[in-house]
């Protein structure tokens, strides 16, 4: 196996409105592409940069330009993306696997080749170093930057940081103190499996508030904190239904996000020996069973709210003291 451990550096658009969009969003064009490869026993092989010319965003951005150094002019000379590209899947080799520091990289990576109208689905697999080095090492599932990984080791930062092939290295020196045959690919899988258990508990934590001092049920239920619904993902202020009490302290409703879909919302009353209320609000996602039982309860109540409201209106209409 060759592992290519790669560092990308990227320009940004100027602007929100000077963002490429088609056919996927470019959050960042690539400028340079730094790599090293190392055989099986992560011994250093051979070495890589390149210079990338953007085709879309030549002036460079203040923020990119401030951390890497690099200005406009600096961006005129370089290859085109698809040879750069090319002469960097030489160096690769046969059977490669990518190793970054992050996610970043892979995603920037793949809308580069798609704003290229190039095809990513041969892509090698990728591997992200830095989600191995917080499970594995220091085990505690921080998002540690390269620099911080390379004082953990204790090695010299003798390399100018946000250039690709100086990235890249220490980034191989990170991989060559933990060992990459221990991780890839083999413990991979166990580490994002680990990952996506932890960020599930998180989500249910978020998605599950208390409020207290209560005065009643009524005054509950009425309470613009407890039954304004913001999306537990994105924050995004929900449309939903009325809240139908199930039962005397439990009321449910069906809140919407466009992002991220539907949920159930239930609000559940109990009552503390000062007689005020603890009211606790819980966001899930409902089965289909739950759907299909819970909308009809819903939808029977709002019937009967409009009916009501018939009722009330023409109970006024007949009043003779109200015309
Ligand atoms: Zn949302």
């Amino acid at each position: 196996m060759n592992y290519i451990i790669l560092d990308l550096e990227w320009n940004q658009p100027i602007g929100r409105g000077g963002m490429i969009t088609e056919p996927v969003p470019l959050n960042g064009e690539i400028i340079r592409i730094g790599a090293v490869r190392t055989n099986d026993a992560c011994e250093l092989v051979d070495s890589f940069q390149i210079c990338v010319r953007p085709k879309f965003y030549k002036r460079i951005n203040r923020a990119v330009e401030k951390v890497t150094g690099l200005d406009s002019a600096a961006l005129s000379f370089g290859r085109p993306f698809a040879a750069a590209y090319q002469s960097f899947l030489r160096f690769c080799g046969d059977d490669p696997v990518f190793i970054t520091w992050g996610t970043e990289d892979e995603k920037v990576l793949r809308a580069n080749l798609a704003v290229h109208g190039m095809d990513d689905s041969t892509l090698p697999p990728f591997y992200d170093l830095q989600v191995i080095f917080s499970h594995r090492v220091t085990h505690d599932s921080r998002q540690y930057g390269v620099s911080a990984a390379v004082e953990h080791y204790g090695l010299p930062l003798d390399l100018k940081a946000h250039d690709a092939l100086n990235d890249a290295t220490y980034t191989y020196r990170i991989a060559r103190e933990m060992g990459l045959a221990r991780y890839i690919p083999a413990e991979y899988g166990k580490v994002l499996a680990e990952v996506e258990e932890e960020r599930r508990i998180q989500r249910e934590l978020r998605f599950y508030r208390t409020y207290t001092g209560i005065e009643s049920v009524e005054a509950g239920i009425r309470s613009k904190k407890i039954i304004t619904c913001r999306c537990p993902e994105c924050k995004t202020k929900l449309r939903r239904t009325y809240f139908v009490f199930i039962s005397e302290r439990k009321a449910i409703a069906f809140a919407e996000c466009p992002e991220d879909g539907e949920y159930l919302v239930t609000i559940k009353f109990s009552q503390v020996p000062n007689g005020t209320f603890d009211v606790t609000r819980s966001f899930t996602v409902p089965s289909p069973q739950q759907r299909a039982e819970y909308r009809e309860v819903i939808d029977r109540y709002i019937e009967e709210m409009k009916a009501k409201k018939q009722a009330e209106q023409s109970e006024q209409e007949d009043d003779p003291l109200k015309i």
